[in-house]
């Protein structure tokens, strides 16, 4: 069966060039980088390699680099390791369970905890952030680019109310990187979280950026590694998997692609713009296909890969499973929880009606998504959602009456 991958929000593939880098690391050098011998030697300046690769793509220093399991573990250490008990945290309604979780745990622990509101966009308002600012505030965690719609946040913005109050800033940065440029310097932010499985790199490794002078309480205990903000070995291979992923994917930000002919606007803007033309072609197509259907977040700045569909009368769970019968893996931002599906906590944020968060999916495009594919998609979506409209008793009613 013919089969096509638009979840890349959900997990990326690892690309051919990192999977050649870390197969020595497996093999012959496998060694611990502790240890003082070739082995260790080896391993040790693998691992300082790659640190120095990450940093560079998010504009740090290799020492401001810790290595992680993957996001969630670098969200946890980048705000667990900066408050204590009696803190006051701001976050937003829309982050990832990594994030809210933690903070819904702040606030079992005795912190107090502010969730921003978000416009119908899915944009945090700095002006709220700044105006739920309190004399014992700690910590703001707001994230760089949503995984459900991709919009992008106004971080920087964030990032100087922060430091003007003289309070710490950690953003999410999982689904920005590798899509957009991040200068952790211009957003001003003391932690910031990424993971590899998103940029093409191996599931269970990951990365947070510590600005240098910003002391992280660290939440594994063990030996003294990563300059004692996360014991434990270095995953050797998922480090220089990510450090491998990390170099490529600053490349493919600065790659000049193919040119639009009579313009030069892909060429400013790098292989990122490739990629949101064939997003942009896919979301116009489908839209223009079908009534009753739009694009959640359309208007804000979103990352090039991601869009998220409403298409109204369906059941998103029941469209994902229907896609994937034909060979279209996509998926919706419903959760299951106490054995109900609900929907995205993130579009019932923006204010859309439980109905169109329960109708809506997200579709998301990867370095290896090619024209063929996005041809597929549009030729797939259209149909499966027309059918599923056919056969459903509301849809008919509201046809005939
Ligand atoms: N933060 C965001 C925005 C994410 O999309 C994800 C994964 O989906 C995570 C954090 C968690 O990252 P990981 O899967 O590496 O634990």
């Amino acid at each position: 069966m013919h089969r096509v991958y638009l979840d890349n929000n959900a997990t990326t593939p690892v690309l051919p060039e990192v999977f050649e880098a870390m197969r020595p690391y497996y093999l012959e050098q496998f060694g611990n980088a502790s240890s003082i011998h070739h082995y260790g030697q080896h391993a040790r300046a693998a691992v300082e390699k790659a640190r120095a690769s990450v940093a560079a793509l998010v504009n740090a220093r290799p020492a401001e680099i810790v290595f992680t399991s993957g996001g969630t573990e670098a969200d946890n250490l980048g705000i667990f390791g900066l408050v204590q008990r009696g803190d006051h945290i701001i976050t937003s309604t829309i982050e990832h369970s990594a994030v809210l979780n933690t903070c819904k745990r702040l606030e079992q622990m005795g912190c107090e905890v502010t969730f921003i509101p978000v416009n119908g966009r899915g944009e945090v308002d700095p002006a709220d952030v700044r105006s739920a600012l309190r004399p014992n505030t700690r910590l703001i965690s707001i994230m760089m680019a949503n995984n459900e719609t991709g919009v992008i946040q106004p971080v920087e913005e964030i990032g100087r109310i922060a430091q003007k109050a003289d309070v710490f800033f950690h953003t999410d940065a999982v689904q920005a990187a590798g899509k957009v440029v991040i200068d952790a310097q211009k957003i001003a932010c003391d932690t910031l979280t990424i993971s590899g499985h998103k940029i093409h790199a191996p599931q269970g490794t990951g990365a947070l950026f510590v600005r240098k002078g910003t002391l992280i309480q660290p939440q594994i205990y063990g030996g003294s590694h990563e300059r004692q903000r996360r014991a434990g070995t270095e995953n050797l291979p998922g480090i220089v998997g990510l450090g491998k992923a990390a170099e490529l994917a600053k490349l493919w930000l600065a790659s000049p692609s193919a040119p639009t002919p009579g313009t030069d606007r892909a060429r400013e803007s790098g292989g990122s713009a490739e990629m949101a033309a064939m997003r942009d072609r896919l979301q116009d197509t489908v839209i223009n296909a079908l009534e009753d259907a739009g694009v959640n977040g359309l208007g804000a700045p979103r990352v090039p890969n991601t869009t998220n569909f409403w298409f109204d009368h369906i059941e998103g769970e029941a469209l994902v499973i229907a896609l994937d019968l034909k060979g279209l893996a996509v998926s919706s931002g419903a959760a299951c929880s106490s054995g109900a599906i609900e929907p995205s906590h993130v579009l019932l944020a923006m204010g859309l009606p439980h109905q169109r968060a329960r109708a809506s999916i997200r579709v998301s495009l990867g370095k290896q998504t090619t024209q063929a594919d996005i041809d597929f998609a549009i030729k797939v979506i259209p149909e499966t959602v027309g059918r599923l409209r056919e056969i459903s008793p509301a849809y008919q009613k509201q046809t005939v009456s």
